[in-house]
């Protein structure tokens, strides 16, 4: 009997929140893979804030998730079978191979990565998306300056903790915003912030005022709402505030909270400017390798929240992102 696949569907569309009934587990028999394609087994498999706009039917800068498509997702898969001449059985490849346990593939879009230089999941965090993401929104959208003030929201996240990081090689100051006091000692004991606020207990603008006292140079947003709103309030002059993400609008999508306090941009001379990090593909293995040479030199540190589970764990995974679960970059490992 051949192995069977097991698989996460998109089966409705979700109003607010996504709920179970969002999602359908199926089983399907693995195929053999024919010419020029492989078969492989998925190891790790990335959780995403996105994924919730990519299941609302509305333009954005990937189409929407069909209804009965399995669901998107990145991971690392491990190549089992091969009819393919550059994938070989053993291989490790990084692809949005969705969300399931075994994958064909064509190649397209499939890159081999080392794993004896770094594991699975740093593929899809630091060394993945997220790093990119961190490292061309802060570098070149940011167009940070050595030695200005950064502040960085969701700061002890996948992409926040990059930011926070790189910015600290670049020998800024940096305060994170973060939800807990934990996730702030993290931010401050371990990962060399100068500062957090966590935004669930402090007034964001107040703690602002204090310890971003000659204004923000650049902020780098992955929340949106109140956040971005007592960020604008203290911009320095020529500050430029990097609109990444604004997960705490993900679930609401017909009544986004747009900013008031946006003026602040014209009497600080200041931009803002949103950006998707696809754009920068061309230049992904640049930033990888100084990102790997950073943390080679100790210089950033690797955060990462695996939990161990089947694909049939998706779901629920995936709700921990909207619920502040997650330290560093969130990853299901299949076990
Ligand atoms: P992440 O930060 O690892 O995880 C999401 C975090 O968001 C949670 O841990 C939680 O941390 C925080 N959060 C959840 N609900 C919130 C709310 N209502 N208010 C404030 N914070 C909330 O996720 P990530 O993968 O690094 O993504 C961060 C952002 O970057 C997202 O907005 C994502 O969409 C965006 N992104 C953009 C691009 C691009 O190309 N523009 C690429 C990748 C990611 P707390 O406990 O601190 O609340």
């Amino acid at each position: 009997m051949s192995a069977m696949n097991r698989q996460i569907l998109l089966a409705a569309r979700p109003e607010g929140a996504i709920e179970p009934d969002t999602w359908e587990h199926r089983s399907v028999p693995v195929e053999k893979p024919g010419p020029g394609s492989f078969v492989g087994r998925t190891r790790v498999i990335s959780l995403d804030p996105a994924m919730r706009g990519w299941l609302d039917d509305r333009p954005s800068y990937l189409p929407p998730v069909r209804i009965g498509e399995v669901m998107r997702a990145a991971s690392v898969v491990e190549v089992i079978d091969s009819e393919h001449p550059d994938f070989r059985p053993g291989d490790h490849v990084v692809g949005v191979f969705g969300a399931q346990e075994y994958v064909i593939s064509d190649g397209a879009g499939a890159t081999k990565v080392d794993t004896s230089l770094a594991s699975p999941s740093t593929y899809l965090g630091a060394l993945g998306i997220p790093g990119m993401t961190a490292y061309f929104g802060l570098l070149d959208v940011g167009a940070l300056q050595d030695g200005e003030t950064v502040v960085v929201s969701g700061a002890a996240g996948a992409v926040g903790t990059m930011v926070g990081q790189i910015a600290k090689v670049k020998g800024c100051r940096v305060v994170g915003i973060a939800g807990g006091p934990d996730k702030c000692a993290l931010l401050t004991d371990e990962l060399g912030f100068d500062a957090a606020i966590d935004y669930r207990a402090d007034d964001v603008e107040q703690a602002l005022r204090t310890l971003a006292p000659n204004g923000i140079d650049v902020y780098f947003d992955n929340v949106g709402g109140d956040i971005l709103d007592a960020a604008l309030r203290r911009l320095a002059m020529r500050a430029r505030v990097v609109i990444c993400g604004a997960i705490s609008q993900y679930n609401d999508p017909t009544r986004v909270k747009g900013p008031s306090n946006y003026m602040s941009l014209l009497v600080r001379r200041a931009r803002m400017e949103g950006f998707v990090v696809f754009d920068y593909a061309d230049r992904y293995a640049q930033a990888a390798e100084e990102i790997a040479g950073w943390i080679g030199a100790g210089r950033i540190k690797i955060k990462e929240h695996v939990v161990e589970g089947s694909v049939d764990d998706f779901p629920d995974t995936l709700q921990m992102l909207f619920r502040g679960e997650n330290v560093g970059k969130l990853v299901l490992q299949l076990v």
